[in-house]
Parts: C-alpha cells; sequence; structure tokens
C-alpha cells in the first residue's frame, strides 16, 4: 500500500494545501511515509473566519439535525475503519489490533455523544415568575490533540462541540496528523462548510489557535507543560479551557490480591499502547508480604510479550512514536542506570532501526528517582515496595499528578477504603481504564481542568445562560 499522497487540510469545506510542508514518520521503519501542510498564518485565519461565519446557522440548527450530523460521521468512520486502522498504525505505531480497537472506540463515542443534549434546568416556577438555565454554544472551538490516540482524542473534542452547536478548528499533533486529515477530507460532504476544519502545521500553530483573537474556547490534550502554556495565553480574550493533561498513575497492590490473576491486568495496566497512555499505571505499588512472588509473575509475563513492527502479525507492542520521546525514554533509562537503579528486565536500548525500547521494570527504586516521580510516557515501570495501607496511600498521592488511580484486592471493603482516599479524577478497583462516553473523566491537581465525557463534558462546550420571566403583565 503507498501512503505517500497528498493529504490535504479541511477549511471552510474545501481542501487547502500550502507551500510548506512537514514530513510523517513511520516510527516502526524511520521512512517519510506522508507530507502534510505546514499551514500559514493567513490560512488559519481563514480557518477561523470559516468557523465564525458557520457558527449561527450551524447553532440555529435543530438539535436532532446536529446529533443526526455527529452520528453520520460516526457512520463514515464505520464505512472506512479499516483503512482508517492501516493508516493509525503506520503513524502512530501501535498495534493494528489496537488501531481497530481505537477506530471501534471512535465509532462508539460519536453515536452515544449523538445521543446526548445540553441541559434545560427549571431553577423554579411560581404564579409570577419563571427562572431557567440553558446552556448555549459558546463559539469557535480551538481542539488540539496530542499523538498517542490521535483519532480518539481528535473525536471527544469534536462529538460534544458540534451536539452543543460549536464550530470547530481541530489541529493534530504533527507526529500523527494523516487520520485526522483523512476524517476531514471523508466530512466536506457530510458537515456543512466551515463546522469542522482540520488544520496542520508545525511548532507555531498551537499558540497562534490559543492566542487567536477569533476562538472562544480550547479544548486540548496533551502534556502538563503545554496545558499551562494554554492557559496563559487563553488569558489573552477569557478563552474557556477544557485541559486533559499528564498523570503518574498510582497502582496499589494490596496483599490480599490472587497474583496469578491480576499480573496480566496489571501488565497491560502499565504497557497498553506502549505505556504512551495518560492513564497508564506509572507507579505500582505492591505490598512487601507478596512482592518478590509478584515480581516474578510479573516479569514472566512480560517476557511473553512481543514489541515489534505493528503491522505484522502476533506484535503486542510497537515502537516509541517519535524521536524526540524516544530520546527522552533513553535518557531516563540511562540516567536511572547511572544512579544504580536495578532493572529487573530491559534497562538497555539496542541500535535498531525504528524507535524501539524493550520492556523495562525498575526493582523498587527511590521514591525520588526520576522513573518513579515523572511520567516516562514510554515502557518504563517501577515496582515499588510498601509495608502499610497508609504509607501506599500517602506515597500515592505524593504526586503533582492526579489523572488516575487504581487499587486492585480480594477484599471489596478494603479496596474501597483505599480507593476513597486517592487523589484522582478516576479511581478503578479490580479493573482499569475503562471510560464512557456517559461518565466524566478528567483530572485533579496538574492533571487537568475541567473534563471531557458525559453530560458534564457536553457541558463543557456550552455558557450557561439564565433567563428570568416576570410573568405578572406590565
Ligand atoms: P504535547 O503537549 O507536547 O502536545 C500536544 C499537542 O499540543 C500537540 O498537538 C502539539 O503540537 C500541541 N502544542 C505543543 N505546544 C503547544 C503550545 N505551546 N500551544 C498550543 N499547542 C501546543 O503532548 P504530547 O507529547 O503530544 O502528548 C503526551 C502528553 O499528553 C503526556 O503528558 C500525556 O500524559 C498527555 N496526555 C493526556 C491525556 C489526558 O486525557 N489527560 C491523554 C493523552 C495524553
Amino acid at each position: 500500500m503507498n501512503f505517500f499522497k497528498d493529504y490535504t487540510m479541511t477549511i471552510a469545506g474545501r481542501a487547502a494545501s500550502a507551500s510548506e510542508f512537514l514530513q510523517v514518520i513511520n516510527p516502526a521503519t524511520e521512512e517519510v511515509i506522508a507530507e502534510v501542510p505546514d499551514i500559514s498564518r493567513e490560512q488559519l485565519d481563514q480557518a477561523v473566519q470559516s468557523a465564525r461565519e458557520a457558527f449561527g446557522p450551524w447553532r440555529a440548527q435543530p438539535l436532532e439535525v446536529r446529533q443526526g450530523r455527529v452520528k453520520q460521521i460516526a457512520d463514515k468512520i464505520a464505512e472506512h475503519a479499516e483503512e482508517f486502522a492501516q493508516l493509525l498504525t503506520r503513524e502512530q505505531g501501535k498495534p493494528l489490533a489496537d488501531a481497530r480497537f481505537e477506530m471501534s472506540a471512535c465509532i462508539h463515542w460519536l453515536t452515544e455523544v449523538a445521543k446526548q443534549a445540553p441541559t434545560v434546568e427549571l431553577v423554579s416556577e411560581t404564579a409570577d415568575r419563571r427562572i431557567e438555565t440553558h446552556h448555549v454554544p459558546i463559539g469557535v472551538v480551538g481542539g488540539i490533540a496530542p499523538w498517542n490516540f490521535p483519532m480518539t482524542l481528535s473525536v471527544w473534542k469534536i462529538a460534544p462541540a458540534l451536539v452543543a452547536g460549536n464550530t470547530l478548528v481541530l489541529k493534530p499533533s504533527p507526529f500523527t496528523p494523516l487520520t485526522s486529515l483523512k476524517l476531514g477530507e471523508l466530512l466536506r460532504d457530510v458537515l456543512p462548510p466551515g463546522v469542522l476544519n482540520i488544520v496542520t502545521g508545525g511548532d507555531r500553530l498551537g499558540p497562534w489557535i490559543t492566542e487567536h483573537p477569533g476562538i472562544d474556547k480550547v479544548a486540548f490534550t496533551g502534556s502538563t507543560a503545554t496545558g499551562k502554556a494554554i492557559m496563559r495565553s487563553a488569558s489573552l480574550n477569557l478563552k474557556r479551557i477544557t485541559l486533559e493533561l499528564g498523570g503518574n498513575d498510582p497502582a496499589i497492590v494490596l496483599p490480599d490480591v490472587d497474583i496469578e490473576k491480576v499480573v496480566p491486568q496489571l501488565f497491560w495496566a502499565a504497557f497498553r499502547n506502549n505505556a504512551q497512555f495518560c492513564l497508564a499505571s506509572k507507579r505500582m505499588y505492591v505490598h512487601e508480604s507478596i512482592y518478590e512472588r509478584f515480581k516474578e509473575a510479573f516479569v514472566a509475563y512480560a517476557k511473553t510479550v512481543k514489541v515489534g513492527d505493528g503491522t505484522l502479525e502476533g506484535t503486542q507492542i510497537g515502537p516509541i512514536q517519535n524521536k524526540p520521546q524516544f530520546e527522552s525514554v533513553k535518557a531516563l533509562l540511562s540516567e536511572a542506570k547511572s544512579q544504580g537503579v536495578s532493572f529487573i528486565l530491559g534497562g538497555d536500548v539496542p541500535e535498531t532501526k525504528g524507535y524501539f525500547v524493550p520492556i523495562a521494570i525498575a526493582d523498587n527504586p527511590p521514591e525520588d528517582s526520576r522513573v518513579v516521580a515523572e511520567e516516562a510516557f514510554g515502557p518504563v515501570l517501577p515496582l515499588l515496595r510498601y509495608y502499610s495501607t497508609e504509607e501506599a496511600i500517602q506515597r500515592a498521592n505524593a504526586s503533582i499528578y492526579g489523572l488516575g488511580a487504581s487499587v486492585w484486592g480480594k477484599d471489596l471493603e478494603k479496596a474501597q477504603e483505599v480507593a476513597d482516599q486517592l487523589e484522582a479524577g478516576t479511581v478503578w478497583i479490580n479493573t482499569i481504564h475503562e471510560l464512557g462516553p456517559n461518565f466524566a473523566f478528567g483530572g485533579h491537581k496538574q492533571s487537568g481542568l475541567g473534563v471531557e465525557n458525559g453530560l458534564a463534558g457536553l457541558l463543557e462546550y456550552t455558557n450557561p445562560k439564565t433567563i428570568v420571566r416576570n410573568k405578572i403583565p406590565l
């Protein structure tokens, strides 16, 4: 299959190229697989202008019409799901099975969000007064997505923004722009011009969007550092912001777990999507009474897992998505080794084609080492020994992040007690990574601001508008 073709942006419902281009690299082979437009400032202004012009008519459409269009996006993706999955694996690196799963999740999300509706709350009604709060669209949304789940995290913005009545300018990561550009292309005959603009560019584009006076809200998923920069520039015109940021999720393994049963689940809790996952378990606290047995079983399982090119049959973990991230994971590992951190598995990165890092598991490293204190965003996991539940909770909460957390144990009441004390936006008990279009997901502390998904996620794309009606004739 030849993927090197002329990818175009979608601006005002039409194909748009540019005078400069960015290369897209397959991280499994390091080959350039496509070139995409590097947008100019004038073209971004055109995209914002078209979104502004489309906003009035789009907002005026009955809710059912907007919901219907969002459902049509789901149908369009379903028609082309396999092409999307193939492209996603080549640009992102994830195994084909994971890419297919990501596409089916997108279809599910769009279908479900298409059934949602912004609420109208009747606050009070008396003989002479009626007070109600509506939720009205904000205007033009700037959506900014990262490279780990390029399609899911774009769809999480597109679906609620459009159902709520906003229009969008969406920017995928320059590392993974192809699936989003393809989506824009397929939707040109589904959505009215200007309702969904999809634009690509290098480092200057993100700040152009977040500073743009014609954009009213920014919906962002990415790192905490970028989230802070966005918050600063959004203040220029007091943009609404939803920020889904980094995490350093703890998993607490209580002493009564069935080790054989939980090890595969906990392995994938940490290494799914090659650990390039905001919600990956990044610190695994295991009670000292089972630590050695757990460690042995965990490493034995890890050794059965196949790392390789995502297009090859049987691959379970792909490469790191891009060169800068590959270099950052390598630096983390070599610093850990030079500081005497002991690895039970991996720790070295052999010279090969592709950004491959073997699974690395550190044996009880110090709590203040970077492999524990920072999110690696790559296949490096510290197993950490703890002695009391109170100590595990205290260590789990001692982080600037508060995205997700999990607790594993047979005694559900005990597990619930621990869960109640963890500082995170989502806590799972004896399961992990269950997310859904109908319940809120968001970060505490420096993991984010606002939420995605559920009614609360939909309402992030609205302004409350209260109407107080005096019923007494004037
Ligand atoms: P990143 O912050 O580097 O980039 C994310 C997006 O922001 C990209 O599209 C990028 O081009 C753009 N961007 C970069 N600088 C910008 C700026 N100054 N202004 C505006 N936009 C800018 O993140 P990444 O490396 O692509 O993704 C990895 C990070 O994302 C990790 O920290 C991970 O935990 C986080 N993440 C969070 C969630 C969540 O839902 N909380 C989900 C996935 C990833």
